[in-house]
Order: structure tokens, then C-alpha cells, then sequence
């Protein structure tokens, strides 16, 4: 299946922007084969998984063709849930971010109707809503679809099984008939035929299908990690596999940038490949990860095709990948030439049902992993210690260092205290790290954290670097305590262990970060 960027499509300049901020780098196929057709004023019928872009495949387009002018409800698009509704209200919204007149409404039951049928009053231009409500307001009439250019009925199969057919049929019936109709739809039962024999005009039927690929036997290790414990998760890993050489896949540009920085600050080697670096860029990077001298590659997945590097240790998967093809591409990377390879997912949220997708489209069942511990991460340090000591005392070279030994015990120095001194001498940063880590993890409890608030932010030109150095500098902890940090243009939030939550505030209270006197408070 071919992709193509989003700079193909001939969108509007706000359209690119809004896009370009998303940090999309490419369309996915669903995007691909639906926007030029929508553009065209085509009906279609979308069949793709979960997961796939759908609703940028409907919601540029919609946006794109909607008139400046006017007050009119444009686009009207039915959803299942009241989840769904708010999850597509939510990308609508980024999507139309440059565009001021595409005002939205997401309509559905469980919230008070009045507070709906003020915002319709003042006219919006895309109204988003559970078939149930949209029908409430018709019938109140309180929603005007008269001058409607498109309707959207997405997850049109759920829609039924929920019983929701009535309710469609006769919104569909009531709006105009001068108007298009984009359907998606995981499944096509019969019922769903006849809707759109009935409803849509000369539709396009477009079917993702899979490239048929062989998986590679790697090892494949699935984590179930929410979005803020993705770096720790990934930090862990590494340090616990000692990984020299691994490949980190994120969906966005941004969320490579992202990565790289958090990554960066916590002392680790690592550089980031995206479609906005220049060739010349590129190449350095590439280069020290072929040397070795780089030992993280964080990349999307437009980035890293066609590279010829195909000899990684690990490859994670640090947001699920957009389609099942791109997981086989992205995990042909490690476990070649008989090599032992391993692929690390993470798992968050919305993503068990891309889970259950792939593993039947790999057509293997995943492990389910744990993400080690502070302890395990030691214990494992000391194990390979213990090998690397065992091997040593084989060598030919063994009595002279055992020679420098004996000179220098006496009475007061034992061998014991010679080891003990060398142990602490090799374990210097990583015990100090590691020690006040692990009593600060068992104190901090079992993840329980709060958000604190510090008042600098993207205006200050500050990086989560920046915060992450200052916090766990003045508290003297470790970095790896501090989860998601999320940076506005002038405010921070951080999350934190709740037991430490007082000690970070008041450590950090009335420092200075760029110039500016820090604020800090739980929020
Ligand atoms: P679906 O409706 O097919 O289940 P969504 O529209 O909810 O999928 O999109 C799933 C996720 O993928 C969302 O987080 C969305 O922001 C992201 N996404 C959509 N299109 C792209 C793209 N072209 N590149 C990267 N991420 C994308
Ligand atoms: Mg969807």
C-alpha cells in the first residue's frame, strides 16, 4: 500500500499547519485512498481497523470543503459513544485549529441539553454527536441540518449494533439531498448494506488490505504502560537488557523530538531521525548509529524506510504503530541473520484493541512483559558482574592482578576491603542512582503521583530537559522519579511520586530556571 505526505493532497495552507503541528508525517492508507476521493465531492464507504486515522480521513476533507462564510452546521458526524464522539470532536478541533470559523459541538446524552442548545444558537459549523441526541435536537428543533454539505456516519456497524438504526435512517432522511455521505464501517453486514444502498449516491468502497509479510521470529514482548510511563518503561528496559544499539519507534516527528529530549536528559545516548531533518543531518546521525557511537535511534516510520540497518538488538515500539504493516517493518529491523532479536511494544489505553488486531494479523500470540524494577535492574548488574569475574579468573593474565592483590593486604586491609573498594569505585554513579531511586521508589509507594505546577513554560524557551534537570537537581533525586512533563507557553506540569510531591515543592520554590524566580505548586 502506498502512503503519501500530506503536502500531496493540495490542502489549504491552515490545513498544512495544523497537520505539520500534529507532528503527522504521512497519511495512512485509509487517509490516503479517502481524502483526494471526499475532496471530489465522492461518497465512500471506508472498511479499515481501529486505529488507522479514520477520523483525519473524513475530518480534513469535511474541513477543507466546508465555506468560510456562514453559520450553518456543515458537517454533521454521527459517532456510537459519547467517547467516540468526544475522541473525534477532540482531532476535529486540532484539525480545524487555523481555520476560526470551523466552530464544533459535540452533542450527546448525560449532558444537560440547555447547555447544547445555547452553543447551537450561536451556530457551529461541525456538530458531532451520538444518533440519539442529534435526534433530540431535530425533534426539538434545536439543530438545523437544512444547509448540511456532508454527513459522516462513522463506526456505522457499532451504530447499529446499538441499536441506533432507527434514529440514523431518519437523520439521514431529513437531511438535505444535495448533500455527501462518508461512511465508515469495520464490518459490512447486511444491514449496513442497505443503508448504504439506500443513503449514499454512487459510493466508493475502499478496503484497506494487507500487504502479506513474513514475521520474523523475534522474541515479542508486549508492556502495558499508560502514556507517562512510557520513558521510565523504556529507560528500564534498556538498562535492564544493557541494549548498545536499540531502535525506538514513535508515530509523530514531534514525539521523536519529545523522546530524544527526555531521553537526553537522563543522560542517555541518543538521537532522533524525522522527515524534517536535512539529508545532510541525516547522514551524521545515521552514521553514529552505524558506528555505534549513538546507541538509541528514535525514528518515525517514514524516516526509517529504506535505511539499510537491519542489526539492532532491540526494537521498541514506543506508541503502537498505525497499521500492522508498519509493525512487521519496524521489527524486521532486529533478530537478523540468526542473531537473537527483541521487540518491546508498549500498550496504552485505547490501544488494546490494535493489540488483539496485530497479534491476529502476525498471526502470533505476543508475551506479556513486565517492566523490571530499580531491583531487578541491580540484581542483574551484579549477575553479570559475577560472569565477567568468573570468566576473568580463567584468563592467563588472572595471577598478576591476584599478585597486586597480596601486596596489598596487612593487618588492617583484607581482600574483602580491596573488593569492597573496586566495587564502589565501578558502581559509583550507578549505586548513587540507583540506591536513593529504589528507597525513594518503595517510599513513593506503587505509583501513586500528583502534578505540580512551575510557572515557566515554551515562552521561556524552556525544554523538559531544563525542568527535569532543575527538579531533580534542587531535590536531589532521581530524574527517573518525574514522569510526564508537559510544557504550555508559560506553565509546566510535572508529575511526581505523591511522597516526594512537598519535598520537590519546597526544594524547588524561589530557584531560578532561565532567568526567572519558580513558582511551584501541587495541582
Ligand atoms: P480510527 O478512527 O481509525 O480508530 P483515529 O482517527 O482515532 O483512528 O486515529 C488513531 C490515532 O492515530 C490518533 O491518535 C490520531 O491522532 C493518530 N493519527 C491519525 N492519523 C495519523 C497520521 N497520519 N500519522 C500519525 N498519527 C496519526
Ligand atoms: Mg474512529
Amino acid at each position: 500500500m502506498n502512503k503519501i505526505r500530506f503536502n500531496e493532497f493540495g490542502l489549504s495552507k491552515e490545513m498544512q499547519k495544523a497537520i505539520e503541528d500534529l507532528g503527522y508525517e504521512e497519511a495512512t492508507p485509509i487517509q490516503t485512498e479517502s481524502i483526494p476521493l471526499v475532496l471530489q465531492g465522492k461518497d465512500i464507504i471506508g472498511q479499515a481497523q481501529t486505529g488507522t486515522g479514520k477520523t483525519a480521513a473524513f475530518g480534513i476533507p469535511a474541513l477543507e470543503l466546508m465555506p468560510h462564510e456562514g453559520k450553518h452546521v456543515h458537517t454533521l458526524v454521527m459517532c456510537p459513544t459519547r467517547e467516540l464522539a468526544l475522541q473525534v470532536a477532540e482531532e476535529i478541533a486540532k484539525l480545524g485549529k487555523y481555520k476560526k470559523y470551523a466552530t464544533l459541538l459535540p452533542v450527546y446524552g448525560g449532558q444537560p441539553i440547555e447547555r447544547q442548545i445555547t452553543a447551537l444558537k450561536k451556530g457551529v459549523r461541525v456538530v458531532i454527536g451520538t444518533p440519539g441526541r442529534i435526534m433530540d435536537h431535530l425533534d426539538r428543533g434545536t439543530l438545523d441540518i437544512s444547509h448540511i454539505g456532508m454527513v459522516v456516519l462513522d463506526e456505522a456497524d457499532e451504530m447499529l449494533n446499538m441499536g441506533f438504526r432507527d434514529d440514523i435512517e431518519k437523520i439521514l432522511r431529513s437531511a438535505p439531498q444535495q448533500r455527501q455521505t462518508v461512511m465508515f464501517s469495520a464490518t459490512m453486514p447486511k444491514p449496513i448494506l442497505d443503508i448504504t444502498r439506500k443513503y449514499l449516491k454512487d459510493p466508493v468502497h475502499i478496503r484497506i488490505e494487507h500487504e502479506v509479510l513474513t514475521v520474523p521470529k523475534t522474541e515479542q514482548t508486549y508492556f502495558e504502560v499508560r502514556g507517562r510511563e512510557k520513558i521510565d518503561a523504556l529507560t528500564r528496559l534498556i538498562d535492564f537488557h544493557n541494549l548498545k544499539l536499540s531502535m525506538v519507534f514513535c508515530n509523530t516527528k514531534r514525539g521523536v523530538d519529545d523522546l530524544v529530549e527526555q531521553l537526553r536528559a537522563r543522560g542517555y545516548s541518543v538521537d532522533g531521525l524525522h522527515g524534517d531533518l536535512s539529508q545532510g543531518m541525516r547522514e551524521k546521525v545515521l552514521g553514529r548509529f552505524r558506528k555505534g557511537t549513538l546507541e538509541i535511534l528514535a525514528a518515525t516510520d517514514v524516516a526509517a524506510r529504506g535505511l539499510d540497518i537491519d542489526d539492532v538488538e532491540a526494537v521498541f515500539n514506543y506508541d503502537m504503530p498505525q497499521d500492522e504493516e508498519a509493525y512487521v517493518h519496524r521489527i524486521g529491523r532486529t533478530g537478523r541473520a540468526g542473531k537473537e532479536g527483541k521487540a518491546f511494544t508498549f500498550v496504552s489505553g485505547g490501544d488494546f484493541q490494535k493489540l488483539k488486531n496485530l497479534q491476529r494479523y502476525i498471526n502470533h500470540k505476543m508475551k506479556m512483559g513486565k517492566v523490571p524494577s530499580f531491583g531487578d535492574i541491580e540484581e542483574m548488574k551484579i549477575q553479570s558482574l559475577a560472569k565477567n569475574i568468573r570468566e576473568a579468573a580463567k584468563e592467563k593474565d588472572a595471577k598478576k592482578y591476584i599478585h597486586m592483590v597480596e601486596n596489598l593486604l596487612d593487618d588492617d586491609i583484607t581482600s574483602l576491603d580491596v573488593a569492597a573498594y573496586l566495587m564502589r569505585e565501578k558502581f559509583a554513579f550507578s549505586v548513587k542512582a540507583a540506591a536513593p531511586a529504589q528507597e525513594e521508589e518503595i517510599k513513593s509507594g506503587d505509583g501513586n503521583t500528583v502534578t505540580i505546577s512551575i510557572n515557566v513554560g515554551r515562552k521561556d524557551r524552556v525544554k523538559p530537559g531544563d525542568l527535569l534537570g532543575t527538579v531533580a537537581g534542587e531535590a536531589n533525586i532521581s530524574g527517573k522519579l518525574i514522569g510526564d512533563i508537559t510544557i504550555q507557553d508559560r506553565l509546566s506540569y510535572l508529575e511526581v511520586p505523591s511522597s516526594l510531591a512537598e519535598k520537590i515543592v519546597r526544594a524547588v520554590r524561589g530557584k531560578k530556571l532561565k532567568g526567572k524566580k519558580l513558582e511551584v505548586k501541587t495541582v
